[in-house]
């Protein structure tokens, strides 16, 4: 059977995944890695770690395929890494991966300076500490000896494909999460190269996602056990490409994604960037644009409410052998719609989309004396849902009304939190049966590429529906009398949430 192999590189791990042409998973091998955090705000990664955990996870399934030979092999990743590569390509530094916030102090100067917001309007990146642009600026003043040495600036899927075929080419999907690429010209910024002092040829050359290379190098073909001459597909971002593997590429599709953290994209045929900043615009094709916001307060504040404030549910679980997740939301449903009036915001961690404000706190407001345990387990989740949904409306306000969300992550495991969103969104939710939608998105963005399918629309044949969500509008009205509260509080918190960062 012929099958092509997608490869997801990760920020935990690097997986292959075989699918046959009808999108059915065929095997799949994940390699870990470990995040380096040599100083608090540093998150780095080892890129020879990486490169032989894509290596290793692309032979095992080919044995695992009986040595039969895919058909191509198309690449997904992480957005925003950088590493410095001296002439040889031998990397002087770590590959710095989006979660690295050192250049913070950087961001926000680039932020406020005069071309701060052409630049962000041009390359469709908010800038932000994550953002290649604002790494690079940090790096210029810290890292002057390394920067003198630097031959390019490359992320970590340049160095896989340098390390196989001897050449720098970046696909237009990473390039638009660099803070540097021009999303409607398709080249790098001048106004983002002027501010980091740099030419052009110290970045790769961006070419189409489709863009096809042969002639693996260095017995590195040998040691996968493939052809050498195999179609590698560049392949696009892992953000991008989640999209695609879930079928949320239609205009009004939205897809959500709640796992550790969070995020609302949707797709559009032309970028289109936001007065106010708040929201991203990246290239899965040169005709698809993922448009949306990515937040830091998903899953990982359910998880700290399981792990500080539930040791009931956490030994119960334990007895009857179940998630202690499931004991929580069975409590929340306890509670009706709306929490009795208790809101949270859930921005424990600050916050990226919408507002853009790593100053930002969680807060239970409108505390009442009938208000139990569960009245705060269930104003958590709404509140967690909240924060999608202002992301989602900013998204409508620039892009359009959202029809149907696709959603994923670990959210998604509970029904009653699903509907949850389908409540608040006032729109049907549907799920999606993969789990590996990046790597389904990569494999598509392959089948493209080597003809296989005519057009990446084709992927509704190959992503099985597994379960539908439609809202309920008496919840909905509920739910947005806390809403406008919920919105309001920000603005009328903001001050006091930048003065408590002073004393903690
Ligand atoms: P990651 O982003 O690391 O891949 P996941 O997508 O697995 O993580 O999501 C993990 C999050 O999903 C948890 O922090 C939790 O908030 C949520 N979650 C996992 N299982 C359940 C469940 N059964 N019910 C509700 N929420 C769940």
């Amino acid at each position: 059977m012929d099958y092509i192999i997608g490869i997801d590189i990760g920020t935990t791990s690097t997986k292959a995944i075989a699918f046959d042409l009808n999108g059915k998973i065929l095997c799949k091998k994940s390699i870990e890695y470990p995040i380096l955090n040599p100083k608090p705000s540093y998150s780095e990664q080892d890129p020879e770690e990486i490169f032989t955990a894509v290596l290793n996870s692309i032979k095992s399934v080919i044995i695992e395929n009986v040595y039969k030979k895919p058909i191509g092999v198309s690449f997904s990743a992480a957005m925003h890494s950088v590493i410095a590569v001296d002439k040889d390509g031998i990397p002087l530094t770590n590959c710095i991966i989006w979660a690295d916030t050192r250049s913070n102090e950087y961001a926000e100067k680039i932020k406020n300076s005069k071309v701060g917001h052409e630049i962000y309007m041009r390359t469709g990146t908010p800038i932000h500490p994550m953002s290649p642009l604002s790494k690079l600026a940090w790096m210029q003043d810290n890292m002057k000896d390394i920067v003198n040495k630097t031959y390019k600036f490359i992320s970590m899927k340049e160095y896989v494909f340098f390390k196989l075929f001897g050449k720098y080419v970046i696909d237009y999907s990473i390039a638009s999460a660099t803070g540097m690429f021009d999303i409607y010209d398709l080249k790098w910024n001048k106004d983002a190269l002027a501010i980091l002092n740099i030419n052009e040829d110290k970045l790769s050359t961006p070419v189409s996602p489709t863009y096809v290379m042969k002639g693996i190098l260095n017995g590195y073909a040998s040691f996968m056990e493939i052809d050498s001459d195999t179609p590698f597909v560049l392949g696009g971002s892992d953000g991008c490409l989640a999209n695609l593997g879930a079928n949320a590429i239609k205009q009004g599709d939205a897809a959500i994604t709640i796992g550790t953290s969070g995020a609302v994209r949707v797709i559009s045929n032309k970028p289109k960037n936001d007065e106010k900043e708040r929201i991203f615009s990246y290239i899965l094709t040169e005709n698809h644009y993922v448009l949306g916001g990515p937040v830091n307060n998903g899953g990982v504040i359910f998880r700290w409410f399981r792990d500080n404030f539930s040791p009931m549910e956490i030994q119960e679980a334990k007895d009857l052998n179940i998630d202690p997740y499931v004991l929580l939301t069975d409590k929340a449903m306890s509670v009706p719609a709306g929490s009795d009036g208790l809101i949270f915001l859930p921005y424990l961690l600050g916050e990226r989309a919408p507002h853009w404000d790593a100053n930002m706190r969680g807060v239970y407001f409108g505390i009442n004396i009938k208000h139990t345990r569960d009245h705060f387990i269930r104003a958590l989740l709404e509140g967690i849902i909240f924060g999608i949904y202002s992301v989602g409306r900013a998204l409508e306000e620039t892009t359009g009304k959202i029809n149907t969300i696709y959603a994923t992550g670990g959210f998604a495991r509970s029904k009653m939190w699903v509907q949850m969103l389908a409540d608040i969104f006032n729109k049907k939710v549907v799920i999606a049966e993969s789990y590996e939608s990046s790597g389904l998105g990569a494999a598509v963005i392959g089948m493209k590429a080597l003809g296989v399918i005519d057009n990446i629309e084709e992927v509704e044949n190959l992503v099985p529906i597994s379960k539908e969500f439609y809202p309920d509008e008496k919840n909905h009205d509920i739910y947005m009398k806390n809403y406008k509260i919920f919105d309001r509080l920000y603005e009328k918190l903001k001050d006091e949430f930048k003065e408590i960062t002073k004393i903690q």
